[in-house]
């Protein structure tokens, strides 16, 4: 059967790749601890629950309108308020499948074939084949662990184009946890708006912040850079809500109109219990927020030293998110155990076949010579993981 050019020319996911790995090697019943992916191990908290029980016992089980019911809009814009101070009107959220179906939507409705996006790499690996499948392509630039993956300007400026149409910043970074500083981000702010580009900022861990930071975003930055932003966010991270699969985009109203119409003809609604249960994690008691941050900052403490210890190790401190993202460059080229691990994808094999850990290679996040190791997992995990690679390693 013919698979269009734009479909069999995408790569699928490494991230979901190396997860399922790992979980079908531990219905083998091998022993493999899984860095690989982005997922909070806490349970999704009781009152969000049951917010979800009581709209199925309620026969909140029908269509919704496509951009979501009013109420989960307009929590979107009560939270929006209150986290980064912008007021937005319930008609400029549109309500999707997730993060990732939010942040197709915003490509969808942005791109025109052969445009352009600025990232930084590393970046997150579905970005630029979501850029892809709308027939424009993805501009790197690459950032290093040793800058704190800040980006240089000047090469931000360089890279522009007549067909550059958007910067997008995903601050905390998946995969590097880094944070983009405030200088960093009026730099890019200027840039945006000298020539004219849409911001897309995929905010899904601005909650996940460590050592007092505050979130910063584009948005917040007066009425013109409000204007040029779109925001990507949803629950999942936040909440532990992964597998609820609500997320939205915040745009200027004729943008989200837009997107409403795009999602109205191929997605219809998300999940009408989701979206009441979505309404209750952001309006309701925000605890285990601080909890579940707390557990992650804990987690990131005993991590980053404990790898650094590892010779030819180099792991930056992550200021948000639940990923590191260590330099592993000095072992790649070295014969482990028989085979020769040339690339970080060698390293990702080597690693889940030998030592039985589950990480995700650098190279598709846009920068060899790193792995990205998610500690959203037990600290029982993280120790076994850590002694498994210095062993690998050594
Ligand atoms: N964003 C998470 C990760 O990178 C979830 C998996 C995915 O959709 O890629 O691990």
């Amino acid at each position: 059967m013919q698979v269009s050019e734009l479909v069999s020319g995408i790569a699928p996911s490494p991230t979901i790749a190396g997860s399922t790995k790992a979980k079908q090697m531990q219905a083998q019943g091998l022993d493999v601890r899984s860095f690989a992916i982005g997922e909070p191990d806490f349970g999704t908290p009781e009152n969000i629950i049951e917010a979800a029980r009581r709209a199925m016992a309620e026969q909140k089980t029908k269509y919704t309108p496509a951009a979501g019911i009013p109420q989960l809009r307009q929590a979107v814009c009560d939270a929006a308020l209150r986290d980064i101070g912008v007021e937005y009107s319930p008609s400029q959220v549109v309500v999707s499948n997730g993060g990732k179906h939010a942040l197709m939507n915003i490509w969808r409705t942005l791109l025109n074939p052969g445009d352009e996006v600025i990232m930084f790499a590393p970046y997150w690996v579905s970005y630029p084949e979501q850029v892809r499948l709308c027939g424009a392509r993805h501009v790197g630039i690459v950032t290093s662990g040793d800058d704190d993956f800040q980006p240089d300007l000047d090469e931000v400026r360089a890279a522009i184009t007549p067909r550059t149409r958007a910067i997008l910043i995903n601050s905390p970074s998946n995969p590097s946890g880094a944070v983009f500083t405030q200088a960093t981000m009026e730099g890019l702010a200027e840039i945006a708006c000298a020539h004219d580009l849409a911001i897309v900022s995929d905010e899904i861990y601005k909650h996940l912040l460590y050592d007092g930071r505050q979130h910063l975003t584009t948005a917040s930055m007066g009425e013109e850079l409000k204007n040029r932003t779109i925001i990507a966010d949803g629950v999942a991270k936040t909440y532990s809500m992964t597998g609820w699969r609500i997320g939205w985009l915040i745009a200027p109203p004729e943008f989200a109109k837009a997107a409403e119409n795009l999602q109205s003809q191929e997605t219809s609604n998300p999940n009408s219990i989701a979206q009441w249960a979505s309404v209750e994690a952001l309006l309701g008691p925000q605890d285990s927020v601080a909890e579940m941050r707390a557990a992650f900052a804990a987690r990131r403490d005993y991590l980053v030293p404990a790898l650094n210890e590892i010779p030819g190790v180099k792991c930056p401190l992550p200021g948000g998110a639940f990923y590191v993202f260590p330099d592993i460059s000095a072992h790649l080229g070295r014969e482990l155990q028989g085979q020769v691990v040339a690339t970080s994808v060698d390293m990702e094999l080597y690693l889940i076949e030998k030592a039985l850990i589950a990480t995700v290679a650098g190279g598709p996040f846009g920068t060899e010579g790193y792995l990205r190791l998610s500690f959203a997992c037990s600290m029982e995990d993280l120790q076994e993981g850590v002694k498994r690679l210095r062993e690998a390693l050594a």
